[in-house]
């Protein structure tokens, strides 16, 4: 079976992971800055720790944070888990990015951030943004923070330049799913050495040290996935997924999307092993990024969908996180191709306002795009180690769909 996902692991990742030098978490932090060309990088133990601490670390409480409806759940929970409210904005149904109407509309005098999220690895128009934002605070009178969710994009560009250096900040989640791992972790970049210095010292007063066993049980961890998902065992691991509660057991305890809340581990700081593991990625990062753009050509160009799927936009300067089409029956998409060997994915299955959790934050508001775009969209294999004939056999799967 051709698995939804699979994460990039070589040998040097693997080999990496006997790592226990400490000063690789600095090293990580030097390598992730030159890659993305940013002036600063913080490391954490997951993308949602560096935004909580982030809100804390610039003293933002009881304040408003806009964000998409339509992103994973981590970015509401950081929000609450700070002290503060989110509040959601509908997304376009085009890249399924925030409406940028709606945003200037929802700004207001309690906000203190707002969060574009670059979904799908689909550039925001970055430009449009800095404008809304900088009206906005002359409007208030207030600074109003800017924090580019580059969890799906990493390096998309807007117009040629690359999205990371707008705005205040940056947030990258580096869990075994995205574009490259460090087998958990996070981290947040930024151009202003005095926010670099405030969110350092934050961390290194309120973080603490893995344990000794913690840190193996990252070890374990990655060469658990790496084993997962090889074409030989995922049948397994598809099996074990769909007829036993252990898979669902075992991601439940790091990610919950029905109750606002955080693993035990949240400000345990990224270890040496983990930390190690992303060095080897950043290394491999450049050439990644080529093959996703590359797989991504290559389903435009041959894809003859269902006249009644809904095709993503190809555009310049996206990265292509995922492979996003919307589906009239998703369940019957999903299970005729999985009986016919390729796994395609389903992410975010929810819209924020949506779920109970977070249904005081909506408002009364209205999100159909995000409630669409949570119930329709699926995602087909797209990762580097995706064959030429790999490739061949999913398109070949979309065509059946024609005669269903
Ligand atoms: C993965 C992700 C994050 C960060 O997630 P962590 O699991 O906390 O590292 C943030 N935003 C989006 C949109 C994500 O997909």
């Amino acid at each position: 079976m051709i698995p939804r996902l699979k994460p990039p692991i070589g040998r040097e990742e693997i080999q990496a992971l006997f790592s226990f030098n400490p000063d690789l978490i600095e090293k990580l932090e030097r390598n992730f800055s030159k890659t993305f060309s940013t002036r600063c990088a913080a490391a954490f133990p997951y993308g949602r720790s560096a935004l909580w601490a982030f809100f804390q670390a610039m003293g933002i409480k009881h304040a408003e944070i806009i964000q998409p409806a339509y992103t994973c759940s981590v970015v509401g929970h950081a929000t609450v888990l700070s002290g503060n409210i989110p509040r959601f904005v509908d997304i376009n149904l085009t890249d399924y990015n925030m409406d940028l109407e709606l945003f200037a509309e929802a700004i207001n005098e309690r906000t203190r951030a707002v969060i574009p999220t670059h979904i799908f690895g689909y550039p925001m128009n970055v430009e449009k943004v800095q404008e809304i934002v900088r009206d906005a605070e002359n409007r208030y009178g207030h600074k109003i923070y800017v924090v580019q969710d580059c969890a799906h994009s990493f390096e998309a560009e807007w117009k040629g330049r690359s999205v990371i250096n707008y705005g205040d900040a940056a947030l990258f989640g580096l869990g075994i799913s995205k574009q490259i791992t460090s087998i958990f972790g996070g981290v947040m970049t930024t151009n202003d050495p005095e926010i670099a210095e405030m969110l350092s010292a934050w961390r290194d007063t309120h973080f603490r040290e893995k344990s000794w066993l913690e840190k193996w049980k990252r070890r374990f961890y990655l060469l658990a996935s790496a084993a997962a998902f090889t074409g030989f065992t995922y049948g397994f691991t598809y099996w074990l997924q769909k007829n036993t509660p252990l898979l669902k057991r075992l991601t439940d305890a790091y990610h919950l999307d029905e109750a606002i809340h955080f693993p035990p581990d949240f400000d345990h700081n990224l270890s040496a092993p983990e930390a190690a593991v992303g060095i080897e990625q950043l290394n491999k990062y450049k050439d990644f990024k080529k093959k996703r753009r590359e797989i991504a050509r290559n389903y435009f160009e041959n894809l003859s969908p269902p006249k009644d799927w809904v095709m993503p936009p190809a555009v310049e300067g996206a990265t292509y996180s995922h492979f996003v089409i919307r589906v009239p029956d998703r369940e019957q998409v999903l299970k005729s191709a999985a009986e016919r060997g390729v796994q395609f994915g389903q992410l975010i299955e929810y819209s924020m306002p949506h779920l109970p959790a977070y249904r005081e934050y909506a408002k009364g508001g209205n999100f159909p795009n995000s409630l669409l775009a949570s119930r329709t969209t699926i995602n087909l294999p797209l990762y580097p180690s995706l064959t030429a004939q790999d490739q061949k056999k999913i398109l070949a799967q979309t065509q059946k769909f024609d005669k269903m």
